[in-house]
Protein backbone atom coordinates (compact mmCIF):
# COMPACT_ATOMS: atom_id res chain seq x y z
CA UNK A 1 0.00 0.00 0.00
CA UNK A 2 1.17 3.32 -0.47
CA UNK A 3 1.55 6.39 1.60
CA UNK A 4 1.46 9.36 -0.11
CA UNK A 5 1.24 12.85 1.62
CA UNK A 6 -1.04 15.84 -0.03
CA UNK A 7 -1.82 19.65 0.37
CA UNK A 8 -5.29 18.34 -0.52
CA UNK A 9 -7.71 15.23 -1.33
CA UNK A 10 -10.70 15.70 -3.32
CA UNK A 11 -13.00 12.61 -3.33
CA UNK A 12 -14.86 12.22 -6.57
CA UNK A 13 -13.87 12.36 -9.82
CA UNK A 14 -17.10 13.96 -11.19
CA UNK A 15 -17.53 17.35 -12.81
CA UNK A 16 -17.38 19.28 -9.45
CA UNK A 17 -14.10 17.16 -8.63
CA UNK A 18 -12.59 17.45 -11.91
CA UNK A 19 -13.16 21.57 -12.38
CA UNK A 20 -11.77 22.16 -8.81
CA UNK A 21 -8.77 19.92 -9.77
CA UNK A 22 -8.44 21.97 -12.75
CA UNK A 23 -8.46 25.39 -11.34
CA UNK A 24 -6.17 24.43 -8.65
CA UNK A 25 -3.69 22.89 -10.61
CA UNK A 26 -3.42 26.09 -13.00
CA UNK A 27 -3.80 27.97 -10.09
CA UNK A 28 -1.55 26.66 -7.64
CA UNK A 29 1.75 24.21 -7.04
CA UNK A 30 -0.36 22.45 -4.39
CA UNK A 31 0.22 18.56 -4.24
CA UNK A 32 -3.24 17.44 -5.10
CA UNK A 33 -4.80 14.06 -5.75
CA UNK A 34 -8.53 12.99 -6.84
CA UNK A 35 -10.25 9.83 -5.60
CA UNK A 36 -13.01 7.85 -7.22
CA UNK A 37 -14.29 4.92 -6.29
CA UNK A 38 -15.22 3.54 -10.41
CA UNK A 39 -12.59 2.22 -12.64
CA UNK A 40 -12.93 5.27 -14.99
CA UNK A 41 -15.09 8.81 -14.79
CA UNK A 42 -18.65 9.83 -16.20
CA UNK A 43 -20.17 6.67 -14.53
CA UNK A 44 -22.66 8.76 -12.53
CA UNK A 45 -24.63 12.34 -13.17
CA UNK A 46 -21.47 13.92 -15.09
CA UNK A 47 -22.12 11.03 -17.51
CA UNK A 48 -25.95 10.74 -17.82
CA UNK A 49 -27.75 14.15 -18.28
CA UNK A 50 -29.24 16.15 -20.99
CA UNK A 51 -26.27 18.12 -21.98
CA UNK A 52 -27.46 21.41 -22.05
CA UNK A 53 -26.30 24.96 -21.25
CA UNK A 54 -28.30 26.67 -18.31
CA UNK A 55 -28.33 29.98 -18.29
CA UNK A 56 -30.57 30.28 -14.56
CA UNK A 57 -34.17 31.61 -15.82
CA UNK A 58 -35.15 29.56 -12.99
CA UNK A 59 -33.55 30.52 -9.92
CA UNK A 60 -33.68 33.70 -7.51
CA UNK A 61 -31.87 36.45 -7.94
CA UNK A 62 -29.46 36.01 -5.28
CA UNK A 63 -29.38 32.13 -4.96
CA UNK A 64 -26.24 30.16 -5.41
CA UNK A 65 -27.68 28.48 -8.32
CA UNK A 66 -28.43 31.75 -9.73
CA UNK A 67 -25.07 33.22 -9.14
CA UNK A 68 -23.10 30.36 -9.99
CA UNK A 69 -25.15 29.64 -12.96
CA UNK A 70 -24.57 32.54 -14.92
CA UNK A 71 -20.93 32.84 -14.02
CA UNK A 72 -20.52 29.09 -15.07
CA UNK A 73 -22.05 29.63 -18.09
CA UNK A 74 -19.76 32.35 -19.15
CA UNK A 75 -16.64 30.10 -17.66
CA UNK A 76 -17.80 27.32 -19.65
CA UNK A 77 -18.05 28.77 -22.66
CA UNK A 78 -14.42 30.01 -22.90
CA UNK A 79 -13.36 26.49 -21.86
CA UNK A 80 -15.34 25.29 -24.30
CA UNK A 81 -14.11 27.69 -27.03
CA UNK A 82 -10.05 27.43 -25.64
CA UNK A 83 -10.39 23.09 -25.68
CA UNK A 84 -12.22 23.02 -29.22
CA UNK A 85 -14.95 20.87 -26.70
CA UNK A 86 -17.94 20.89 -29.44
CA UNK A 87 -20.86 22.83 -28.32
CA UNK A 88 -23.75 25.19 -30.15
CA UNK A 89 -25.83 27.91 -28.55
CA UNK A 90 -28.95 27.52 -29.56
CA UNK A 91 -31.56 29.63 -27.07
CA UNK A 92 -34.74 27.44 -25.69
CA UNK A 93 -38.09 28.05 -25.61
CA UNK A 94 -40.08 27.58 -22.44
CA UNK A 95 -43.56 26.66 -23.81
CA UNK A 96 -46.74 26.73 -22.01
CA UNK A 97 -49.32 23.82 -21.89
CA UNK A 98 -52.39 26.12 -21.34
CA UNK A 99 -53.58 29.31 -20.01
CA UNK A 100 -53.18 27.52 -16.58
CA UNK A 101 -49.07 28.50 -16.89
CA UNK A 102 -49.71 31.45 -18.15
CA UNK A 103 -49.08 33.07 -14.56
CA UNK A 104 -45.70 30.63 -13.92
CA UNK A 105 -44.52 31.69 -17.25
CA UNK A 106 -44.78 35.45 -16.92
CA UNK A 107 -43.07 35.15 -13.54
CA UNK A 108 -40.08 33.23 -14.89
CA UNK A 109 -39.93 35.58 -17.81
CA UNK A 110 -39.78 38.39 -15.03
CA UNK A 111 -37.06 36.64 -13.53
CA UNK A 112 -34.99 35.67 -16.46
CA UNK A 113 -34.73 39.30 -17.38
CA UNK A 114 -34.03 40.64 -13.68
CA UNK A 115 -30.99 38.34 -13.90
CA UNK A 116 -29.81 39.63 -17.35
CA UNK A 117 -31.00 37.32 -19.71
CA UNK A 118 -32.49 38.22 -23.22
CA UNK A 119 -36.00 36.58 -23.13
CA UNK A 120 -38.63 37.49 -25.51
CA UNK A 121 -42.64 36.33 -25.76
CA UNK A 122 -43.28 34.04 -28.78
CA UNK A 123 -46.78 33.79 -30.30
CA UNK A 124 -48.05 30.43 -31.68
CA UNK A 125 -47.16 31.44 -35.02
CA UNK A 126 -43.43 32.15 -33.76
CA UNK A 127 -43.31 28.85 -31.64
CA UNK A 128 -44.85 27.14 -34.92
CA UNK A 129 -42.01 28.37 -36.94
CA UNK A 130 -39.33 26.81 -35.23
CA UNK A 131 -40.87 23.42 -35.74
CA UNK A 132 -44.71 22.65 -37.20
CA UNK A 133 -45.59 20.06 -34.46
CA UNK A 134 -44.47 22.53 -31.79
CA UNK A 135 -48.39 23.23 -30.94
CA UNK A 136 -48.09 25.22 -27.40
CA UNK A 137 -50.15 28.84 -28.27
CA UNK A 138 -47.84 30.91 -26.14
CA UNK A 139 -43.71 30.82 -24.04
CA UNK A 140 -41.08 32.66 -24.67
CA UNK A 141 -37.70 32.42 -25.89
CA UNK A 142 -34.20 32.30 -23.79
CA UNK A 143 -31.18 33.10 -25.84
CA UNK A 144 -28.67 32.12 -23.54
CA UNK A 145 -28.77 28.16 -23.38
CA UNK A 146 -26.97 25.87 -25.40
CA UNK A 147 -25.48 22.18 -25.71
CA UNK A 148 -22.45 19.89 -25.39
CA UNK A 149 -21.27 16.86 -23.86
CA UNK A 150 -19.78 17.15 -20.37
CA UNK A 151 -18.32 13.86 -20.94
CA UNK A 152 -15.66 15.79 -23.31
CA UNK A 153 -15.47 18.32 -20.49
CA UNK A 154 -14.83 15.70 -17.58
CA UNK A 155 -12.22 14.04 -19.97
CA UNK A 156 -10.68 17.63 -20.43
CA UNK A 157 -10.05 18.81 -16.87
CA UNK A 158 -8.98 15.04 -16.16
CA UNK A 159 -6.02 15.39 -18.74
CA UNK A 160 -5.47 19.28 -17.39
CA UNK A 161 -4.72 18.78 -14.19
CA UNK A 162 -3.17 15.24 -14.54
CA UNK A 163 -0.75 17.07 -16.99
CA UNK A 164 -0.47 19.94 -14.33
CA UNK A 165 0.72 17.28 -12.20
CA UNK A 166 -2.28 16.25 -10.13
CA UNK A 167 -2.52 12.55 -9.17
CA UNK A 168 -5.89 10.47 -10.01
CA UNK A 169 -7.13 6.82 -8.20
CA UNK A 170 -9.59 5.91 -10.02
CA UNK A 171 -11.09 2.35 -8.33
CA UNK A 172 -10.36 4.17 -4.88
CA UNK A 173 -13.59 4.25 -2.62
CA UNK A 174 -13.23 6.20 0.72
CA UNK A 175 -13.71 3.48 3.49
CA UNK A 176 -12.28 5.37 6.56
CA UNK A 177 -10.62 9.10 7.80
CA UNK A 178 -9.00 9.86 10.93
CA UNK A 179 -8.12 13.38 11.65
CA UNK A 180 -5.28 13.87 13.28
CA UNK A 181 -3.40 17.31 15.14
CA UNK A 182 -1.59 18.06 11.64
CA UNK A 183 -3.03 15.70 8.23
CA UNK A 184 -5.86 13.85 7.92
CA UNK A 185 -5.43 9.67 7.41
CA UNK A 186 -7.52 8.33 4.42
CA UNK A 187 -7.87 4.68 3.54
CA UNK A 188 -9.20 3.85 0.52
CA UNK A 189 -10.17 0.60 -0.87
CA UNK A 190 -6.36 0.38 -2.55
CA UNK A 191 -4.56 2.50 -0.61
CA UNK A 192 -3.66 4.79 2.44
CA UNK A 193 -3.28 8.83 2.31
CA UNK A 194 -1.99 11.78 4.15
CA UNK A 195 -3.87 15.10 3.05
CA UNK A 196 -4.11 19.13 4.76
CA UNK A 197 -7.44 19.29 3.56
CA UNK A 198 -10.18 17.21 2.20
CA UNK A 199 -12.91 17.94 -0.40
CA UNK A 200 -16.42 15.90 -1.07
CA UNK A 201 -17.60 16.66 -4.41
CA UNK A 202 -19.21 12.56 -4.13
CA UNK A 203 -22.72 13.68 -5.84
CA UNK A 204 -25.42 10.93 -5.04
CA UNK A 205 -22.98 9.33 -1.61
CA UNK A 206 -22.11 13.02 -0.86
CA UNK A 207 -23.95 12.34 2.76
CA UNK A 208 -22.20 8.85 3.52
CA UNK A 209 -18.59 10.57 2.46
CA UNK A 210 -19.85 13.30 4.89
CA UNK A 211 -20.78 10.87 7.72
CA UNK A 212 -16.92 8.81 6.77
CA UNK A 213 -14.95 12.09 6.89
CA UNK A 214 -16.43 14.21 10.15
CA UNK A 215 -17.57 10.77 12.18
CA UNK A 216 -20.59 13.16 12.37
CA UNK A 217 -24.33 12.66 10.59
CA UNK A 218 -24.84 14.60 7.54
CA UNK A 219 -26.92 17.31 7.64
CA UNK A 220 -28.39 16.08 4.77
CA UNK A 221 -29.71 12.98 3.43
CA UNK A 222 -29.92 12.41 -0.24
CA UNK A 223 -32.99 11.09 -1.79
CA UNK A 224 -32.41 9.80 -5.75
CA UNK A 225 -34.56 10.82 -8.47
CA UNK A 226 -34.30 8.95 -11.61
CA UNK A 227 -34.54 10.76 -14.75
CA UNK A 228 -35.54 8.80 -17.66
CA UNK A 229 -34.90 9.89 -21.13
CA UNK A 230 -36.66 7.99 -24.63
CA UNK A 231 -34.70 8.33 -27.99
CA UNK A 232 -36.68 9.33 -30.90
CA UNK A 233 -35.92 9.55 -34.26
CA UNK A 234 -33.81 12.43 -35.14
CA UNK A 235 -35.58 14.01 -37.85
CA UNK A 236 -39.01 14.16 -36.43
CA UNK A 237 -37.99 17.69 -35.17
CA UNK A 238 -36.38 20.01 -37.26
CA UNK A 239 -34.41 22.38 -35.10
CA UNK A 240 -31.58 22.43 -32.43
CA UNK A 241 -33.63 24.31 -30.05
CA UNK A 242 -34.76 22.32 -26.81
CA UNK A 243 -38.19 22.60 -25.55
CA UNK A 244 -39.12 23.08 -22.05
CA UNK A 245 -42.43 22.97 -20.32
CA UNK A 246 -42.99 25.58 -17.69
CA UNK A 247 -41.99 23.28 -14.71
CA UNK A 248 -43.76 22.84 -11.74
CA UNK A 249 -42.58 25.89 -9.18
CA UNK A 250 -42.46 23.61 -5.96
CA UNK A 251 -40.23 21.20 -7.65
CA UNK A 252 -36.80 21.49 -8.20
CA UNK A 253 -36.91 19.48 -11.39
CA UNK A 254 -37.49 21.63 -15.13
CA UNK A 255 -40.29 18.65 -16.78
CA UNK A 256 -39.59 16.65 -19.48
CA UNK A 257 -38.38 18.60 -22.47
CA UNK A 258 -37.24 17.79 -25.74
CA UNK A 259 -33.59 17.84 -26.51
CA UNK A 260 -31.22 17.73 -29.40
CA UNK A 261 -27.99 16.20 -27.95
CA UNK A 262 -25.06 17.80 -29.42
CA UNK A 263 -24.10 14.47 -31.52
CA UNK A 264 -27.34 14.93 -33.42
CA UNK A 265 -29.95 12.09 -31.52
CA UNK A 266 -33.14 13.37 -29.89
CA UNK A 267 -34.38 13.08 -26.80
CA UNK A 268 -37.53 13.67 -24.76
CA UNK A 269 -37.07 13.53 -20.82
CA UNK A 270 -36.18 13.37 -17.70
CA UNK A 271 -39.40 12.85 -15.79
CA UNK A 272 -38.05 12.56 -11.96
CA UNK A 273 -39.03 8.72 -10.48
CA UNK A 274 -37.96 7.98 -7.06
CA UNK A 275 -35.15 5.37 -7.55
CA UNK A 276 -34.79 2.61 -4.75
CA UNK A 277 -31.23 2.54 -5.72
CA UNK A 278 -28.61 5.43 -5.65
CA UNK A 279 -26.84 3.57 -8.43
CA UNK A 280 -29.19 1.63 -10.05
CA UNK A 281 -29.43 2.47 -14.01
CA UNK A 282 -30.58 -0.93 -15.35
CA UNK A 283 -34.43 -1.34 -14.67
CA UNK A 284 -35.79 -1.40 -11.50
CA UNK A 285 -33.57 -2.20 -8.72
CA UNK A 286 -33.62 -2.35 -4.96
CA UNK A 287 -31.17 -1.08 -2.24
CA UNK A 288 -32.20 -2.07 0.87
CA UNK A 289 -29.90 0.56 2.69
CA UNK A 290 -31.29 3.48 0.32
CA UNK A 291 -34.91 1.88 -0.02
CA UNK A 292 -34.85 2.52 4.17
CA UNK A 293 -33.49 6.13 3.72
CA UNK A 294 -36.32 7.03 1.11
CA UNK A 295 -39.23 5.51 3.16
CA UNK A 296 -38.07 6.68 6.07
CA UNK A 297 -37.30 10.61 4.40
CA UNK A 298 -39.48 13.22 5.89
CA UNK A 299 -38.96 15.04 2.69
CA UNK A 300 -41.65 12.12 0.95
CA UNK A 301 -44.08 12.74 2.93
CA UNK A 302 -44.64 16.24 3.41
CA UNK A 303 -44.50 16.20 -0.68
CA UNK A 304 -47.42 13.62 -0.44
CA UNK A 305 -49.43 15.77 2.11
CA UNK A 306 -48.88 19.27 0.27
CA UNK A 307 -49.75 17.72 -3.26
CA UNK A 308 -51.81 14.32 -2.67
CA UNK A 309 -51.03 11.53 -3.45
CA UNK A 310 -51.35 11.97 -7.21
CA UNK A 311 -47.58 13.18 -6.79
CA UNK A 312 -46.50 9.99 -5.35
CA UNK A 313 -47.96 8.41 -7.86
CA UNK A 314 -45.72 10.86 -10.64
CA UNK A 315 -42.67 9.55 -8.64
CA UNK A 316 -42.96 5.67 -8.94
CA UNK A 317 -44.04 5.78 -12.50
CA UNK A 318 -40.86 4.03 -13.88
CA UNK A 319 -40.12 3.46 -17.69
CA UNK A 320 -44.17 4.73 -18.10
CA UNK A 321 -44.25 5.82 -21.85
CA UNK A 322 -47.53 7.19 -21.84
CA UNK A 323 -46.95 9.37 -18.91
CA UNK A 324 -44.23 10.75 -21.29
CA UNK A 325 -46.77 10.74 -24.44
CA UNK A 326 -49.30 12.52 -22.52
CA UNK A 327 -47.06 15.55 -21.30
CA UNK A 328 -44.79 16.03 -24.32
CA UNK A 329 -47.82 16.14 -26.55
CA UNK A 330 -49.09 19.28 -24.44
CA UNK A 331 -46.27 21.20 -26.57
CA UNK A 332 -45.36 18.81 -29.86
CA UNK A 333 -47.58 17.06 -31.40
CA UNK A 334 -44.56 14.45 -33.34
CA UNK A 335 -44.30 12.31 -31.03
CA UNK A 336 -45.73 9.15 -30.60
CA UNK A 337 -44.48 6.25 -28.01
CA UNK A 338 -44.47 4.25 -30.69
CA UNK A 339 -41.93 6.11 -32.09
CA UNK A 340 -39.50 5.52 -29.30
CA UNK A 341 -35.79 4.34 -30.48
CA UNK A 342 -34.18 3.65 -27.16
CA UNK A 343 -33.68 4.09 -23.58
CA UNK A 344 -31.48 5.90 -20.93
CA UNK A 345 -31.50 7.26 -17.35
CA UNK A 346 -29.29 9.22 -15.23
CA UNK A 347 -30.48 9.83 -10.93
CA UNK A 348 -30.16 12.99 -9.79
CA UNK A 349 -28.21 13.49 -5.75
CA UNK A 350 -31.50 15.69 -4.63
CA UNK A 351 -30.24 16.85 -0.98
CA UNK A 352 -33.06 17.15 1.55
CA UNK A 353 -32.91 18.56 4.83
CA UNK A 354 -35.37 18.77 7.80
CA UNK A 355 -38.79 17.04 5.71
CA UNK A 356 -37.75 19.53 2.42
CA UNK A 357 -36.03 19.30 -0.90
CA UNK A 358 -33.32 21.44 -0.70
CA UNK A 359 -33.06 23.79 -3.89
CA UNK A 360 -29.87 25.66 -4.06
CA UNK A 361 -26.90 24.42 -3.79
CA UNK A 362 -24.78 23.73 -0.47
CA UNK A 363 -21.43 23.86 0.14
CA UNK A 364 -20.49 23.27 4.00
CA UNK A 365 -16.92 23.49 5.85
CA UNK A 366 -16.24 21.27 8.52
CA UNK A 367 -13.27 21.59 10.41
CA UNK A 368 -10.25 21.23 7.22
CA UNK A 369 -12.49 19.90 5.01
CA UNK A 370 -15.22 21.10 2.27
CA UNK A 371 -18.41 19.43 1.69
CA UNK A 372 -20.30 20.08 -1.49
CA UNK A 373 -23.80 18.32 -0.54
CA UNK A 374 -26.33 19.83 -3.12
CA UNK A 375 -25.21 20.33 -6.59
CA UNK A 376 -27.69 19.14 -8.96
CA UNK A 377 -29.00 20.95 -12.22
CA UNK A 378 -27.41 23.17 -13.33
CA UNK A 379 -24.65 22.11 -11.85
CA UNK A 380 -22.53 20.90 -14.62
CA UNK A 381 -23.17 24.41 -16.54
CA UNK A 382 -21.96 26.67 -13.57
CA UNK A 383 -18.71 23.98 -12.33
CA UNK A 384 -16.55 26.41 -13.33
CA UNK A 385 -18.06 28.86 -11.16
CA UNK A 386 -18.65 25.79 -7.79
CA UNK A 387 -15.11 25.69 -8.24
CA UNK A 388 -13.93 28.90 -7.40
CA UNK A 389 -16.75 28.87 -4.72
CA UNK A 390 -15.11 26.11 -2.81
CA UNK A 391 -11.83 26.78 -3.60
CA UNK A 392 -12.62 30.02 -1.87
CA UNK A 393 -13.60 28.38 0.98
CA UNK A 394 -10.79 26.67 1.26
CA UNK A 395 -8.55 29.73 1.67
CA UNK A 396 -11.26 30.74 4.29
CA UNK A 397 -10.03 27.41 6.00
CA UNK A 398 -6.52 28.87 5.81
C1 LIG B 1 -30.91 13.20 -15.57
C2 LIG B 1 -30.04 14.39 -15.34
C3 LIG B 1 -30.08 15.49 -16.21
C4 LIG B 1 -29.27 16.61 -15.98
N1 LIG B 1 -29.22 17.61 -16.92
C5 LIG B 1 -28.35 18.64 -16.74
C6 LIG B 1 -28.19 19.62 -17.75
O1 LIG B 1 -28.74 19.53 -18.83
N2 LIG B 1 -27.37 20.68 -17.49
C7 LIG B 1 -26.70 20.81 -16.31
O2 LIG B 1 -26.00 21.81 -16.11
N3 LIG B 1 -26.81 19.86 -15.34
C8 LIG B 1 -27.60 18.78 -15.56
N4 LIG B 1 -27.69 17.79 -14.62
C9 LIG B 1 -26.94 17.92 -13.37
C10 LIG B 1 -25.47 17.54 -13.52
O3 LIG B 1 -25.29 16.40 -14.33
C11 LIG B 1 -24.92 17.28 -12.11
O4 LIG B 1 -25.29 18.35 -11.31
C12 LIG B 1 -23.41 17.15 -12.12
O5 LIG B 1 -23.00 16.19 -13.06
C13 LIG B 1 -22.95 16.76 -10.71
O6 LIG B 1 -21.58 16.46 -10.77
P1 LIG B 1 -20.85 15.81 -9.52
O7 LIG B 1 -19.40 15.86 -9.82
O8 LIG B 1 -21.35 16.48 -8.29
O9 LIG B 1 -21.41 14.33 -9.43
P2 LIG B 1 -21.09 12.98 -10.24
O10 LIG B 1 -20.91 13.24 -11.68
O11 LIG B 1 -22.17 12.03 -9.85
O12 LIG B 1 -19.69 12.51 -9.66
C14 LIG B 1 -19.52 12.06 -8.34
C15 LIG B 1 -18.32 11.14 -8.31
O13 LIG B 1 -18.08 10.74 -6.95
C16 LIG B 1 -17.66 9.39 -6.96
N5 LIG B 1 -17.88 8.80 -5.63
C17 LIG B 1 -19.08 8.61 -5.04
N6 LIG B 1 -18.90 8.00 -3.83
C18 LIG B 1 -17.57 7.81 -3.67
C19 LIG B 1 -16.79 7.22 -2.65
N7 LIG B 1 -17.35 6.68 -1.55
N8 LIG B 1 -15.43 7.17 -2.80
C20 LIG B 1 -14.84 7.69 -3.94
N9 LIG B 1 -15.56 8.25 -4.96
C21 LIG B 1 -16.92 8.33 -4.83
C22 LIG B 1 -18.51 8.75 -8.05
O14 LIG B 1 -17.96 7.55 -8.53
C23 LIG B 1 -18.56 9.86 -9.10
O15 LIG B 1 -17.55 9.69 -10.09
C24 LIG B 1 -28.46 16.65 -14.83
C25 LIG B 1 -28.40 15.55 -13.95
C26 LIG B 1 -29.16 14.41 -14.23
C27 LIG B 1 -29.02 13.22 -13.34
Amino acid sequence: MNKKVYDIIIIGAGIIGGAIAYKLSKESDLKIAVIDKESEPNKHQTGRNSGVIHSGVYYPKDSLKSKNCINGYNQLLDFLNENEIPFKITGKLIATADETEYSEMERLYDNAKSVGLNVSYFDDKQIREIDKNLVSKKGFFVEETGITDYTQVLNAFIDLSRSNGLDYYFSNEIKSVSIGKVDTSIKTSENKLKTKYLINCAGLQCDRVYNICTGNKSPVTIIPFKGEYFKVPENSYSTDIPIYPVPNPNFPFLGVHLTRMIDGSLKVGPNAVLSFDREGYKGFSVDLNDTFKIITNKALYNIAKMYSSTVIKELLKHSNKKYFEKNVRKYWSNFSKEDIIGYSCGIRSQASENGNLISDFRIENFENQVHVLNAPSPAATSCLAIADTVINELKFIN
